[in-house]
């Protein structure tokens, strides 16, 4: 392939337009495409070439980067099943399909082996790091394929990321991914309800954060997106938990997992249910709030159900726990402490 690649970049959504933006900065030659006119045009203002179809963006280009919401979507676009014709008939022999998208490790299996199966070369590179990190092309790259086409592609994913690593073969990418964000939603259901626990028991948000930051408690769901207000000033909690990593995409994430679980025979307990209770979070108005923003569900639910000893005092749930000195659950907690950070949202 050419120094600088022509690259078709299809799927011009939060993620996709911002990344094809930092690629024409860089000086590759682009030809952006999504379904979506609105999104189009946002890219095409913010100077991304664009082409009528996915047909024309793919056809002269080395690469097709892909950037959909889910895998259906790539596999439906490779073979054309979606209308329009299959992207891997078009594209030139030889061309190096770049799946950047989070899809089931299955499925980028199966696309590579269809792509390949076409003549062409194939990568999957999920990303985390969000919109910020599109944006600032400071993306962590999580890429499954052959080295040499790893080294390929390696140039480009570093106008877009900051990190790139390579996890193994075609699905590796996908499996680090998945990997990754069930500790993720795992650790931020455990450390909000401890959070939520500590309320109960009257022990203040600064106190547990100051003992559990220092202590084996200690994980990025605690010290960098801490789910209460106060003891980490840049997390979601303090601005009404605006995204960050929204609800809908962990619970998409976990959802994957499970799937993996499932496939590969794992007898794993908390993966499913953590899908399971971000599937309400999402469907009960938290799929566009911060995935941190589950411990104001654990906590509503707690206050619904009531504290047992009042329960049992008066034969009927009371609200929340009355205890003095418990602390509002919303209060900010003194200024002074806070813990050293890492950058960026996991997403
Ligand atoms: P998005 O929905 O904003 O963008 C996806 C875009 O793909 C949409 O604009 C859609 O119209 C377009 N599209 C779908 N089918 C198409 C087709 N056949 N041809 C052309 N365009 C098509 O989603 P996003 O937030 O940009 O996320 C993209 C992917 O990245 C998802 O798989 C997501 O899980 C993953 N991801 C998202 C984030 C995040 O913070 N948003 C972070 C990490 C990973």
């Amino acid at each position: 392939m050419p120094e600088k690649y022509t690259v078709a970049f299809l799927g011009l959504g939060h993620m996709g337009g911002p990344m094809a933006v930092n690629l024409v900065k860089a000086g590759y030659t682009v030809a952006g495409f999504d379904v979506v006119p609105a999104a189009l045009e946002a890219a095409r203002t913010h100077g991304v070439p664009v082409a009528a179809s996915a047909g024309e963006a793919v056809s002269g280009a080395d690469v097709v980067l892909t950037m959909f919401p889910g895998g259906r979507h790539v596999l439906d676009a490779y073979l054309g099943t979606a209308g329009g014709p299959g992207l891997l008939a078009v594209a030139a022999p030889g061309t190096m399909f770049l799946d950047c998208s989070t899809i089931n490790v299955d499925e980028a299996r199966e696309a590579a082996r269809l792509a390949i199966e076409a003549g062409h070369r194939s990568v999957d590179a999920p990303v985390s790091g969000g919109v910020v990190g599109a944006e600032a092309g400071t993306l962590t790259f999580m890429v499954g394929g052959d080295k040499a086409d790893f080294e390929a592609v390696l140039p480009l994913l570093d106008v877009m990321g900051k990190r790139v690593v390579h996890c193994g073969a075609h699905g590796a990418g996908q499996a680090a991914k998945i990997c990754n964000n069930l500790i993720l939603g795992a650790s931020m259901i455990a450390v909000s309800e401890a959070f939520v626990l500590g309320e109960k028991l009257g022990l203040s948000h600064q106190a547990l954060f100051d003992v559990a930051s220092a202590a084996s408690g200690q994980c990025w769901a605690l010290t960098t997106n801490c789910p209460v207000p106060g003891p980490v000033p840049t997390s979601p909690a303090n601005r009404d938990y605006q995204p960050g990593f929204a609800g809908a995409l962990m619970a998409k994430d976990l959802n994957l997992a499970v799937n993996a679980l499932h496939s590969t025979g794992v007898a794993a307990r908390v993966g499913p249910l953590a899908a399971e209770i971000y599937d309400t979070f999402a469907a009960e108005g938290g799929a566009g709030r911060d995935f941190s923003g589950i411990i104001t569900d654990i906590r509503d639910r707690s206050n619904a159900q009531g504290n047992p000893a009042d329960v049992a005092a008066s034969g009927s749930p009371a609200a929340g726990n009355p205890a003095a000195g418990v602390p509002a659950p919303e209060s900010p907690a003194p200024p002074g402490s806070q813990a050293a950070q890492d950058d960026g949202s996991p997403e």
